[in-house]
């Protein structure tokens, strides 16, 4: 058993549909105990230090601690071209995507980059995640292989695309390989220690209808499987599959009629829905990744997060890096652009709804919230350590904190946190991640390499 010793924060609500302050479970002074890979015991320092007097415990004064961030969409074989020059989607896929992802026939190349992704995830706090593969079944083995080195919970599977035009002929796979290699994918992988499989067609224009099909099939035979795909994210894209896909009412419908819409089934984009389909997505408990920095920097369009979380049609919602579409692999970042993109549609995003997605409101859109999510006894010791004054700029505005230190009432220490930590969500990157344990083990500290 070990100890940690410091401020935490955590949800215990979802703070779109709570009072803020009855959400949230802030503990200035706290102490969590791990046995094992798995949370033991937490509470307030004072009330469990007695009990606990025997145990090393690692102490982080003046930081926030947190359960560890998850990332609900992100491609780990385009680690290498973040950043690219220039395109929207299918014009993306073509020139960059593509080209890139045919590396990964090359198993040992597989594994050299799910390596260096994973560090760079565990650089920036993020302990989950669901993770795009490529066509090609080692480039999954050499992800999972790689995942049970950490221990870390990883959702991820092989990455269909069957559709000719969509892809070059050397990248696609068929609807029967698909669903043969998918097959005996999840057969060695699926909840296998902590590695979870996901039916994973790449998006529907990717797909022909009997791979949608053997995605339907397959969810069938694996109901304890995920499904994740792409969905609505460019016009161009929708009216591609409208014209593939006629006999579909929407794009959701392409889905729908593959039987794989459902609880954890994740789409990520969603950003051109009617109000039809947010009304089908919340009935169905389906969930949406939204990927803010990615929609921006694709120029694909702003998602409608008020719709997603609205009293009328709640769907799940969890934040997505989208990394390599998206130009960052941190949730801090994604927060940044997240606020802005509800800005842009005279939206207020809080730093505790921010922070919600960020953690429980991730987990649970992938139904993971009895495993991960927060810090209640019980789940897996993936934790975040918080850096909230890493910068000059932050530094600054942290002196500043009009909350001053003076007063030490539980109310005005959850104000200065408060300030500081939605300083952290609009200016904070992998600078502001101290550390990062998963399963109970240190695995990055920022001071040097990753630890693994
Ligand atoms: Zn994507």
């Amino acid at each position: 058993m070990k100890a940690i010793r410091g401020a935490f924060l955590d949800f215990l609500h979802d703070p779109f549909y709570r009072d803020e302050q009855d959400a949230i479970r802030y503990l200035p002074d706290g102490l969590l105990v791990i046995d094992g890979d798995k949370i033991a015991d937490f509470g307030r320092y004072d009330q469990l230090a007695d009990k606990y007097a025997d145990i090393a415990m690692d102490h982080y004064a003046n930081r926030l601690i947190m359960p560890g961030f998850v990332d609900t969409h992100v491609h780990y074989p385009q680690t290498e071209m973040i950043a690219a020059y220039g395109e929207q989607l299918l014009e993306w896929l073509e020139k960059y995507t593509f080209p890139t992802e045919l590396k990964f026939q090359d198993k040992t190349y597989a594994r050299s980059v799910a390596d260096r992704f994973l560090n760079m995830l565990l650089m920036n706090g993020t302990t989950t995640a669901q993770v795009f593969t490529t066509t090609f079944p080692q480039s999954v083995d050499a992800f999972f292989e790689a995942c049970s080195e950490r221990n870390i919970c990883m959702i991820a599977g092989l990455t269909g695309i069957d559709r000719e035009g969509l892809a070059p002929a050397e990248y696609r796979d068929t609807a029967d390989s698909f669903y043969t290699n998918s097959k005996d994918l999840i057969e060695r992988w699926h909840m296998k220690g902590r590695n979870k499989y996901a039916i994973t067609p790449r998006f529907a224009l990717g797909s022909t209808r009997e791979q949608l099909d053997r995605c339907g099939q397959l969810k069938g035979e694996y109901p304890t499987a995920w499904v994740n795909t792409h969905m609505s994210e460019n016009h161009k894209e929708i009216a591609q599959v409208a014209e593939a896909f006629p006999e579909a009412s929407d794009y959701l419908n392409v889905y729908e009629r593959a039987g794989i819409v459902g609880p954890k089934f994740t789409a990520g984009h969603a950003i051109h829905l009617s109000d039809d389909a947010f009304q089908r997505m919340s009935a169905s408990k389906c969930s949406i990744s939204f990927c803010p920095s990615s929609n921006l920097y694709l120029g694909s369009g702003l998602f409608m997060i008020h719709k997603a979380k609205s009293l009328e049609t709640p769907v799940l919602v969890g934040l997505g890096t989208d990394m390599g579409a998206g130009d960052c692999f941190s949730i801090l970042r994604v927060l940044n652009d997240a606020y802005k993109v509800a800005a842009l549609q005279s939206q207020k995003l809080s730093v505790f709804k921010g922070l919600y997605l960020a953690t429980l409101g991730g987990a649970k859109s992938l139904m993971l919230e009895d495993e991960i999510g927060s810090l209640d006894p019980g789940k897996y010791a993936d934790l975040v350590v918080l850096d909230l004054s890493p910068t000059p700029a932050l530094a600054f505005r942290a002196q500043n904190n009009p909350f001053g230190k003076d007063q030490t009432s539980e109310e005005h220490q959850c104000a200065r946190m408060e300030h500081d930590a939605f300083g952290t969500m609009m200016l904070g990157d992998e600078r502001s991640v101290e550390a990062t344990y998963v399963s109970g083990q240190l695995l990055h500290r920022k001071t040097g390499t990753p630890v693994h």
